[in-house]
């Protein structure tokens, strides 16, 4: 899971380390309940109005991440 927080104020937006946040505030924030937005501010124009979108991880889920190729895509465009 990857959640990136856009700043509806200058469109500046950044991928969240979510380790180093649950290391920051403590497991008690909880990023899936939206207890993250309010603390978060953008780093650009220092305005607190992030959108927080959320992510699979491309690295575990099978088919989204962008750098695995699938063999078989290949094999059928030989033939
Ligand atoms: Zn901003």
């Amino acid at each position: 899971m990857q959640i990136t927080a856009y700043c509806r104020n200058c469109v500046h937006y950044a991928v969240l380390d979510l380790e180093g946040l649950r290391d920051k505030y403590g497991p008690a924030v909880n990023a899936m309940n939206w207890n993250l937005a309010p603390r978060l501010v953008c780093s650009k124009c220092k305005i607190n109005k992030p959108e927080l979108r959320y992510t699979p991880d491309a690295n575990k889920v099978s088919g989204m991440g962008k750098a695995v190729v699938n063999p078989y895509a290949k094999a059928k465009g030989d033939r």
